[in-house]
């Protein structure tokens, strides 16, 4: 993200909500991005994910301008964003659908509903699913692609603590193991403390960076730590 600034139109006029904002992921970091409400987190996903063009400075990717939407970056909202006709395993398969892989990637769908351990639900419809599981759904629907870049926009928000610690942690593992490159939007403190390697602070609204935290990993309330594998059995 080279000097990006971002403006909605509002009332015949303009909001400006990015002010000159420069940052740089490095492959496999794990990047959390923090900030008042309104001030340009989710529109920084939004442009990062290529929903967006912004109206000054760059966002590229590989040294390559970002212009469309692409399964190589996805972004995860905050509600799981289901389709409610659809079971779990179809829900799933949409992403691989849209871009005729089913036949040879389907294979991916098993394995994705395994690594979030929804594997027992493949047939459930969304309204049959709690909200952690819904959450861990809307993720596998995310890894089925094989993202390089997951763009999660507090994924977590809406789950009760016990769920979100357990679910911070599923992330983690599979952040691990899946090799992608994270961006998370939080407005939990402790949340970006325990995930990320480097945490972004974010201004007011129009939002430029203030502060830059590098965080040295693991975190003692890492899963690996003795205390949290307590918590958790
Ligand atoms: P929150 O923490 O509450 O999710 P945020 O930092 O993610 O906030 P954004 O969603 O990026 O904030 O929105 C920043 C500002 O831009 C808000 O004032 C919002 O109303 C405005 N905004 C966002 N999207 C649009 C849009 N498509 N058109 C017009 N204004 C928009
Ligand atoms: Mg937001």
């Amino acid at each position: 993200v080279e000097g990006v600034s971002h403006l909605y139109e509002r009332d015949g006029g303009a909001l400006q909500v990015l002010d000159n904002v420069s940052l740089t992921i490095a492959p496999g970091e794990f990047v959390a991005l923090l900030g008042p409400s309104g001030c340009g987190k989710s529109t920084l996903l939004r442009l990062a994910a290529g929903l967006e063009t912004a109206a000054t400075g760059k966002v590229l990717e590989d040294g390559r301008p970002i212009t469309a939407p692409n399964p190589d970056r996805i972004l995860v909202f905050q509600d799981a964003t289901l389709f409610p006709w659809r079971t779990v395993r179809d829900n799933i398969a949409t992403g691989l659908e849209a871009r005729g892989l089913l036949g040879t990637k389907g294979y991916r769908i098993d394995e994705v509903l395994k690594l979030v351990k929804l594997e027992g639900f493949a047939d459930f419809y969304p309204h049959q699913l709690s909200g952690g599981m819904a959450q861990r759904a809307a993720l596998a629907r995310a890894l089925v692609n094989d993202p390089k870049l997951l763009l999660l926009d507090e994924p977590f928000g809406k789950l009760d603590s016990l769920t979100r610690l357990r679910m911070q942690n599923e992330l983690l593992d599979l952040w691990k193991s899946a090799g992608f490159t994270a961006l998370l939007v939080t407005h939990d403190v402790e949340e970006a403390l325990l995930l990320a390697d480097r945490v972004i602070v974010l201004s007011d609204r129009p939002a430029s960076i203030v502060a830059e935290i590098r965080v040295d990993q693991p975190h003692p309330r890492r899963r690996d730590d003795a205390g949290l594998v307590a918590l958790r059995s």
